[in-house]
């Protein structure tokens, strides 16, 4: 369906919503912002509340910030320790953002005008201190010809969406990429002749990506230098946010919305990311064999994408076991061990 972004009220209070931004809440935050913000200003209240402090909230609170407005943050978490530092961080605006049909045919638009919006203010964060927002080559290897990648159909009788309530098939998730192909640099394919990998087919992109720790402190410090409040508070329903001075309030909670919200239309997908050691001389990212591992300046995250190679975006669909699974992050790290043993045999 896409992110939650409409109004409601509540008693007095009027509530712009802006959750449910699937794995793309990092691209699509300062976008998401601007329109949650828009709808904010519209009430012409200076003062407004946000609940939640992952990326969607800390964005949300500096758009209206330089809105003009008086911002006070009231969240159950500081951005350090919420979900949003848990993701992969590089740019993936339409990463199991919506699923094409129950998004409606205006979403692509609207989709659009995020994208692009985040990825102007993005180039904003470029090149200061400590890298916040960097670009990195991201080396895309197969064993097999790109073109002969294929997922297997949908089951005959297994349904979709609209029959079952839940995706069943990867084709079901929107993919937008087209729609804003023209700012994006492209991938290119390697010829093999400089193919750095021991793999027989490759490709490189060049991809923008979110350094957490750097960027995460700058989000904070702008806030604060522009005398935004934080208060730490736990909601439990709706009805608790009438007791908040402020009658504006965006409300980012995430995938918490799910429990203090009772909204069910979210559909959990579960993800894991693994850290090891920050490697500075290797500033790079690689996808192989269903994995991916990108090295950044506060760690080198290793994800497992989809080993089975045949689920695509249906992986952890309907899971919401939030734990960490050891034999998946060491199956990740295998895959890219194993990559790089054999290139110091093969490449000697
Ligand atoms: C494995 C994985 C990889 C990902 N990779 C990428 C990627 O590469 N690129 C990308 O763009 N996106 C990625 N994402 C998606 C992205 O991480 C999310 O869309 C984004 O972090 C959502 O941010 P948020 O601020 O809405 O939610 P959260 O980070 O969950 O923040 C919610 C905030 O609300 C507060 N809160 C919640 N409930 C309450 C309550 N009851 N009372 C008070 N406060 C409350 C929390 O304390 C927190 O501060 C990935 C996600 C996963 C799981």
């Amino acid at each position: 369906m896409g992110p939650r972004l409409d109004v409601e009220k509540i008693g007095d209070k009027t509530v712009i919503h802006n959750y449910g931004h699937g794995g793309s809440g990092w691209s699509l935050s300062w976008g998401s912002a601007d329109i949650a913000v828009g709808k904010a200003a519209a009430t012409l209240d200076k003062k407004i509340a946000v609940i939640g402090c992952g990326v969607i909230g800390l964005t949300s609170a500096l758009t209206a910030q330089r809105a003009g407005m008086d911002v006070t943050i009231y969240t159950k978490d500081l951005l350090p320790h919420t979900r949003s530092v848990r993701a992969n961080g590089s740019w993936t605006p339409d990463s199991r953002v919506a699923l094409t049909k129950p998004a409606g045919d205006a979403f692509p638009a609207l989709w659009e005008q995020m994208a692009r919006y985040s990825w102007k203010t993005y180039r904003d964060y470029l090149g200061l201190p400590g890298n916040p927002i960097d670009f990195r080559d991201n080396y895309i290897l197969s064993d097999i010809p790109f073109d002969q990648k294929h997922f297997p159909p949908p089951q005959p009788g297994a349904g979709d969406y609209s029959t079952t309530g839940k995706p069943q098939h990867t084709s079901e998730f929107a993919d937008y990429g087209d729609l804003i192909r023209d700012i994006i640099p492209n991938p290119e394919e390697i010829d093999p002749k400089d193919n750095p990998f021991p793999v027989a087919h490759a490709r490189r992109a060049n991809m923008m990506m979110f350094n957490f720790g750097a960027y995460g402190h700058l989000l904070l410090s702008e806030f604060y230098q522009a005398g935004g409040k934080i208060v730490i508070r736990e909601f439990h329903n709706p009805g608790d946010l009438k007791s908040l001075p402020e009658d504006v309030i965006i409300n980012c909670p995430g995938y918490a919305a799910h429990d203090w919200w009772q909204d069910k239309t979210l559909i959990p997908v579960r993800g894991q990311t693994t850290w090891l050691p920050p490697q500075a001389d290797a500033l790079y990212g690689v996808e192989y064999k269903g994995a991916a591992l990108l090295s950044k300046t506060d760690g080198v995250m290793v994800q497992a994408l989809d080993f089975s190679h045949t689920l695509g975006e249906m992986v952890g669909v309907g899971n919401s076991f939030e734990h960490a699974d050891r034999s998946e992050a060491e199956q990740a790290i295998g895959i890219f061990e194993d990559l790089f043993a054999r290139m110091g045999k093969e490449h000697v």
